[in-house]
């Protein structure tokens, strides 16, 4: 299956992506990830990203479609991805569109996570992700850390990205609204959007996310925060 994760930052995209892409046993790929890492690695183009990505902006278009490219031609996509936070514009879209089509293919799914722009800020403020596996996210009220600062799933550092600061945040959904929610049409126009709520508890998300791939319910043991 090839999916589409998109969604307003704050929408739990991230928490959401994780979950589903190991539930499809299907490769979770995310460009804010890849970006963090090449950051993490201090290579020439997280210099670049980094700079866009502090700002609340869009990484440059050439720099995001050349990470993807290069992602979706390692051979764990051949059996489907999890695309989360990719496109996030129009011309990502299409350029997409183009790469698939080489493969004779297109995305299978598209869902839309809806959240009212009100929680967003107040989701993201509270926010940590963790040093030593960026996919551990916890929240100071939603999902707090049994010892405040400290993973509960393998003992890491946590902390708040510099992106997550309200001033950021409020940038970044600018950005959504103009950039970002076109790529929801494009994808409508052709019959592969479903909006789900990204209202209440993660594993209620998930099951919503689930049915709506027609993939039925999670198992709560499995999957639970
Ligand atoms: P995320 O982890 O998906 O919230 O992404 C963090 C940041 O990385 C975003 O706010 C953007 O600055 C940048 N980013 C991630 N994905 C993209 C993309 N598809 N196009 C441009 N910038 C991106």
């Amino acid at each position: 299956m090839r999916i589409l994760l998109i969604g307003p930052p704050g929408a739990g995209k991230g928490t959401q992506a994780v979950r589903l892409a190991s539930h499809l046993s299907i490769p979770h790929v995310s460009t804010g990830d890849l970006f963090r890492e090449h950051i993490a690695a201090g290579t020439e183009l997280g210099r670049h990203a980094h700079t866009h990505i502090h700002a609340g902006l869009l990484v440059p278009d050439e720099l995001t479609i050349g990470v993807i490219e290069e992602r979706l031609a390692r051979p764990d996509t051949e059996r489907g991805f999890l695309l989360d936070g990719f496109p996030r514009n129009l011309a990502q879209a299409q350029a997409l569109d183009g790469m698939l089509a080489g493969f004779k293919s297109r995305p299978d799914a598209v869902l839309d996570l809806e959240i009212p722009e009100d929680q967003v800020v107040r989701r993201i403020a509270g926010r940590r992700l963790c040093r030593q596996d960026r996919t551990h996210i916890s929240h100071v009220d939603h999902s707090p850390p049994e010892v405040a600062g400290v993973c509960d799933l393998c003992g890491g550092e946590l902390y708040q990205r510099d992106d997550d600061r309200e001033a950021t945040v409020r940038k970044r959904l600018k950005v959504y609204r103009t950039r970002t929610a076109p790529v929801v049409d494009h994808y409508q126009a052709q019959g592969l959007v479903t909006t789900i709520s990204a209202h209440g508890q993660v594993q209620e998300v998930l099951h919503r996310a689930l049915d709506a791939l027609g993939r039925g319910r999670a198992d709560a043991a499995g999957t639970s925060t």
